[in-house]
């Protein structure tokens, strides 16, 4: 088969085989060439994005991945996160429910106009993203504070098309406790309702931004795999120093426990004794965590969007992804590999949590 041919017919058939890097006819193991690793042969897939209109951080950064970026990356699927909490961080106070529909409707525009088609359901999500007239869009919500500690508000976010939750984000919510929190407690009992009726309804479960106690208890009552879908693992030696928002081993292993995905970010910070500054240090991890978890359970989320504080060198947005992928490389992870992480993994995730 010739290779375009094949390529298309990798896309059309499954999306487990998301990479075709096997027609290349070389020995697995071997790093791939830049011809290789064009992201035009891959399917990508973000699952924590707030691309343009959308507004993730407090004001617009260089960052936000636009739709023309996605097109030109030939992008599979992007996440469309509209932010939970937005009216407690700008207001002090406000209406979660109705501020973060008013952002979902943006996305409901997009897709009016045939600039995004929704991922809504399995069956549907292999021709989505092979077809790639324009980028799959997966609606989501970062913060379940939007629900107002109402489950029903859970089911009219679904039918209005939302498909992934971050169950926390900057503060403590009804549902349980965020990692900035000056304290830890388990998941409430509204949350073991929202996990439960989540798994039921067929939604991807994201604990990125929870505390300990609160991903733990996720862990125990979901059902289905869990993602934490912008992190990164506290430096070798440092765990507890640097950001808050970092992931202990242990942590991580919950995760993946339930089969789920740990996707790492462009967030650059230093440590005492060593630093997570550039694409070669964030692909470096990403062979760390090929180690101590597994491939299948590494992927990555870039928060486009979300006004990160400090970038690594080399990343602007979703469009250097071909130079983290060249660094990947080198670091030695396989085609395979890297094809998992930039999208098949999260691919396989979603295929089997939505209904
Ligand atoms: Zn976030």
């Amino acid at each position: 088969m010739k290779r375009r041919k094949f390529l298309g017919h990798c896309a059309a058939t499954s999306l487990s085989a998301v990479f075709c890097g096997r027609s290349f006819g070389r020995e697995s193991g071997e790093p791939p060439s830049d011809a290789e690793i064009n992201s035009r042969n891959l399917l990508i897939a973000d699952p924590h994005a707030h691309p343009y209109p959308l507004q993730g951080g407090r004001s617009f950064d260089s960052s936000t991945p636009t739709i023309e970026i996605m097109k030109k990356l030939n992008m599979a699927l992007c996440s469309f996160s509209a932010v939970g909490d937005v009216a407690y961080m700008r207001r002090g106070s406000g209406a979660p429910f109705a501020d973060t529909k008013d952002q979902l409707g943006k996305i409901r525009r997009m897709e009016e106009e045939g600039q995004v088609r929704l991922a809504l359901k399995s069956p549907d999500l292999q021709a989505l993203t092979a077809s790639r007239t324009a980028p799959a869009g997966l609606m989501a919500i970062e913060g379940g504070d939007a629900l107002e500690g109402k489950l029903q508000n859970l089911d009219v976010f679904h039918e209005y098309g939302v498909r992934l939750m971050t169950l926390m984000h900057e503060r403590d919510n009804e549902i349980g406790f965020n990692q900035r929190s000056s304290s830890d407690g388990p998941l409430s009992p509204f949350g073991v309702q929202v996990v439960e009726r989540m798994n039921k309804l067929g939604m991807v479960i994201d604990v990125a931004h929870a505390r300990t106690g609160t991903l733990k208890g996720i862990a125990e009552v979901s059902a289905m795999p869990l993602v934490d879908s912008h992190t990164s693992p506290f430096l070798q030696g440092e765990e507890g120093a640097g950001s808050r928002r970092l992931r202990t081993w242990q942590e991580m292993e919950t995760i993946a426990k339930t089969g789920g995905l740990v996707c790492t970010w462009p967030l650059a910070y230093s440590g005492k004794n060593s630093q997570r500054t550039t694409l070669k240090h964030w692909a470096e991890e990403i062979v760390l965590m090929k180690a101590r978890l597994g491939i299948e359970h590494c992927g990555l989320g870039t928060d486009g969007g979300g006004g990160l504080p400090r970038l690594v060198e080399g990343w602007r947005s979703i469009a250097s992804l071909p130079d983290l992928m060249a660094e990947m490389g080198k670091a030695g992870l396989t085609r395979e590999d890297i094809a998992a992480c930039v999208g098949g993994n999260f691919l396989r995730l979603l295929g089997k949590c939505l209904a």
